[in-house]
């Protein structure tokens, strides 16, 4: 039977805050198999989409989006909180599930035309997600595509990142 990769993320609540369902994927990506697992996934939910490098998102993304980049013969992009980038760089802020936050990439991560991937652990409300695909966009490159390990459907992210390809491989229809 195929694993689960739902059974290897750990649910933590009340995390950050009251009332939040935290996905808590360390657990998933300590067990070997199911860290296999889930990139193999990845690597087959954007078989058809056309990507030049991979923009992973701080933190948990960068496991996931480091591993599909290197399996699939592609360099990375790291798209990081603010402060940490240490060249030239753009900042683009969004709306958090919980908060407020921003995002940073180097300006020459992106070349004009490029067709970037963006992967990132969880889609939740999209606000993140949105922020990373303006950056790409703002540096003249093309979202191919965002691709999840765990999507929280009642949050309606997907519909923030309308006209996007948008893959992911574990849902959750409700907290
Ligand atoms: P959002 O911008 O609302 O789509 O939030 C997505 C980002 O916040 C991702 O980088 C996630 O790692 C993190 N995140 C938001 N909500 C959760 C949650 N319920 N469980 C785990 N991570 C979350």
């Amino acid at each position: 039977m195929a694993l689960s990769l739902k059974k290897h993320i750990r649910e933590v609540p009340d995390f950050p805050k009251k009332g939040i369902g935290f996905k808590d994927v360390t657990t998933l990506l300590a067990h070997p198999g199911a860290f296999r697992e889930s990139v193999s996934q990845l690597a087959r939910a954007v078989g058809s989409l056309k990507f030049d490098s991979v923009a992973m998102i701080e933190s948990r993304g960068f496991a996931f989006g480091s591993a599909l980049a290197h399996k699939l013969g592609r360099g990375v992009i790291l798209v990081r909180k603010p402060g940490k980038l240490p060249a030239a760089k753009i900042r683009q802020s969004y709306a958090l599930e919980y908060g407020r936050d921003a995002l940073e990439m180097h300006r020459d991560a992106v070349r004009p035309g490029r067709r970037v991937l963006i992967v990132d652990d969880l889609l939740a409300t999209g606000g993140t997600a949105l922020a990373a695909a303006r950056l790409v966009e703002r540096l003249g490159g093309r979202v191919a595509g965002l691709a999840f390990v765990v999507e929280l459907d009642f949050l309606g992210g997907r519909k923030k990142l309308k006209g996007y390809p948008v893959k992911s491989l574990v849902h959750y229809s409700s907290e």
